[in-house]
């Protein structure tokens, strides 16, 4: 890891087993990191004593670190010479804003590498104990965010929808707090028995999840009380899921499909 670089490393979905070999190596050498909320605690467990830790995230009380005063921030401690780490959960690159992140410190000069972490979609379905593709199921997957930046870039989700019918598993994201918009538009194109699943916290403790159908998506995640961090899982991988059991996973299960 160079001095003046930044480095982007997932942090993963919140079990610190689940960093790679590679984030823990760039952790352990940064001189500053800069933290996301979704960071679980043990991750920072790695970091020199040393080390400056900064927290921008929304949560704790405080709106969000604006995104501009984050990237000056990085660009700052990498030219005077810094060991930058940004930590950001699950991979950088999927959602999270990993991808402008990038681009501004290039547009500096500045040297990036990227770790990859496991991304919560796929902590999510394994959670459940499925896969998110299956021979048998599902030739695909779509990885989509149910929070658009604008209006006019809202997704059509009755499109998506007739996309997921041809055979693919729709793993979404940022999606609990649109649900009811989200079930409606997918009822456009998808049955109304289509299997659905709702993790909440992923590879953590506290982890929390609730299996159903495409009908009763919305009631499902208040009748549980399910809110953020979630990934709501659509598609027929989810099919026997209330067959399936998993050791030590506290199992919520509502009707499956
Ligand atoms: N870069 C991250 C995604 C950032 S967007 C990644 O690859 O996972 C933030 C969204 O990710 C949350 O709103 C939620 O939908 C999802 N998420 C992050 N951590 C999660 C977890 N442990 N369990 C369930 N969903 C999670």
């Amino acid at each position: 890891m160079n001095p003046g670089g930044v480095t982007l490393v997932g942090a993963g979905p919140g079990d610190p087993e689940l960093l790679t070999l590679k984030a823990i190596r760039a952790i352990r050498a940064a001189t500053v990191l800069l933290v996301d909320d979704l960071v679980g605690a043990g991750v920072l467990r790695y970091a020199r004593r040393s080390a400056r830790v900064v927290h921008v995230g929304k949560r704790g009380g405080c709106a969000s670190t604006p995104q501009a005063f984050i990237e000056k921030l990085m660009t700052a401690e990498a030219l005077k010479g810094e060991r930058v780490v940004r930590l950001k959960g699950g991979d950088p690159f999927v959602f999270g804003r990993g991808g402008e992140e990038a681009e501004h410190l290039r547009a500096q000069g500045i040297a990036v590498e990227v770790v990859n972490g496991i991304t919560a979609g796929l902590a999510a379905t394994t959670a459940l104990g499925v896969p998110m593709t299956h021979r048998d199921h599902a030739h695909g997957v779509i990885l989509v965010t149910g929070h658009a930046r604008g209006e006019e870039a809202a997704l059509h989700w009755p499109t998506l929808a007739a996309a997921a019918a041809q055979g693919l598993t729709l793993v979404i994201y940022m999606g609990v707090s649109s649900v009811g918009a989200l079930q409606q538009g997918l009822l456009g194109a998808l049955p109304p028995h289509t299997p659905v699943a709702v993790v909440q916290q992923a590879s953590l403790p506290q982890q929390r999840h609730a299996v159903g159908t495409l009908a009763g998506l919305a009631g499902l995640v208040t009748g549980q009380g399910l809110g953020s961090p979630a990934i709501i899982v659509v598609g027929d991988v989810l099919r026997g899921l209330h067959h399936a059991s998993l050791a030590g996973q506290p199992m919520q299960h509502g009707r499956a499909a």
